[in-house]
């Protein structure tokens, strides 16, 4: 059986072999958080474009300078200024944040180490050459590449994006992922469950997963556990880029949904993962396109959806697939686990004096989605442990959605 890092690189590697080259489209920097970049963004002039002052201050020649003694203020240059004339010998300019640097001077002296005596600047600090001015160009040069094809756009890429005028980006489309929950005993989650039937919550949180993950969910519903309604909904899935199924991987009579996609003609790259929850996991190729099949168990669901389908979603969006956010914590109240399988458990993580620490939550089982919904991470137990005592480092991934 597979270990977890070994079936998230079989995924990466099949994706990574079976994708094609993505469409793209036109999006502004207002509309395109998320979407991955499919053009280079270059620099449309030099960065900064003139010598900018990063304090508010004088500017000065400073060799000048000496403690206790003032030079002239000459004048004053606010940011946005055109700064036509250079700095006179035995003088300073009073200059403000992000404004030029007249040519002359070679510093900035902050303000807080001045004092004004009329029209004379008293300065209480020797100057360094440099200080507190960004030279032109210094943080690129005219025509440079700043962002290369392949990039996620968050916050700060976009900002770059507009300071350098790219306010249109050409981004790759991102994935369509079909989305079908299976059970004779799921319901429509606006629907009144019957005694002995329960809500389709694994779409919703399938859904919310893959919209992290950058992906456009495609809700294909319920079907039922016979193969007919299986097989047509299958088909159905695979007109879009990757298809996740929850439920119906297990070992019962009617878990059904590896048989009939070996029926269609999948290919399986593993179908089942040294994990708990999450062991009966299956992907496989089928008619081109890479297909999830997600034990039902909300948990399991959630828990593999994270390690093999969000890879999977990075490559299928023309991006490198993502680490897993693992950080380490101390733990807070020790654990004896089943060894043989690795274990993820519902945890809290909180970072005292910034030391993370972690506690699992008291859980039911992968059905406990209460517990879930406290959880802020995952407390992964390697397969070869047992007892893990109080303090000791472990790892845990977290919940980029609530963190
Ligand atoms: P399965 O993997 O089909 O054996 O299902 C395992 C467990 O998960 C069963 O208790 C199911 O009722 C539950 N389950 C299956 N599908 C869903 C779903 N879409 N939403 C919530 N729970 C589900
Ligand atoms: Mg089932």
């Amino acid at each position: 059986m597979l270990t977890y890092e070994q079936a998230r690189n079989k995924v990466i590697e099949q994706v990574a072999k079976n994708a094609g080259p993505r469409p793209t489209q036109n999006l502004t920097v207002w509309t395109a958080l998320g979407y991955v970049l499919a053009q280079e963004v270059k620099t449309d002039r030099e960065y900064p474009p003139f010598d900018r002052s990063t304090r508010d201050g004088y500017a000065v020649h400073a060799l000048e300078i000496t403690p206790g003694e003032t030079l002239r203020c000459a004048g004053e240059i606010k940011a946005g200024d055109a700064v036509t004339e250079a700095l006179a010998p035995g003088t300073c300019v009073q200059i403000m944040t992000g404004a030029a640097v007249p040519s002359g001077a070679d510093a900035v002296a902050m303000i807080e180490h001045t004092q004004r005596i009329a029209d004379a600047i008293r300065f209480e600090r020797p100057a360094r050459p440099g200080q507190n001015i960004v030279s032109r160009a210094s943080e690129a040069a005219a025509g440079a590449i700043l962002l290369q094809p392949g990039t996620r756009l968050g916050y700060a890429e976009l900002a770059l994006a507009a300071q350098v005028g790219a306010a249109n980006l050409r981004c790759s489309t991102k994935p369509r992922v079909a989305i079908l929950s299976t059970g004779d005993e799921v319901v429509l989650v606006d629907e009144t469950p019957g005694p002995f039937q329960i809500r389709n919550s694994n779409s919703v949180s399938l859904a919310a997963q893959v919209h992290i993950a950058g992906g456009e969910p495609i809700i294909l519903g319920n079907a039922a556990d016979r193969p007919d309604d299986l097989g047509d909904k299958i088909e159905r899935g695979l007109q879009e880029d990757a298809l996740v199924l929850s439920g119906g991987v297990s070992m019962g009579k009617y878990d059904l949904v590896e048989s009939v996609l070996k029926a269609m003609g999948a290919e399986f790259h593993f179908d089942a993962v040294a994990i708990r929850p999450g062991k009966p996991t299956v992907f496989a190729t089928c008619q081109g396109k890479p297909v999830f099949g997600l034990p039902g168990n909300p948990v399991s669901t959630m828990v593999t959806f994270e390690l093999f389908v969000a890879p999977a979603i990075d490559l299928l969006s023309g991006a490198a697939a993502r680490a897993l956010p693992l950080v380490q914590a101390k733990l807070a109240e020790a654990l004896n686990e089943k060894p043989g399988l690795a274990h993820f458990l519902p945890a809290k993580i909180h970072w005292n004096n910034s030391l993370p620490i972690v506690r699992a939550l008291k859980w039911q089982g992968s059905g406990d989605l209460a517990a879930l919904a406290q959880s802020n991470c995952f407390l992964v137990i390697p397969a070869d442990r047992e007892v893990i005592p109080v303090g000791e480092d472990v790892c845990v991934i977290l919940r980029k959605d609530v963190i």
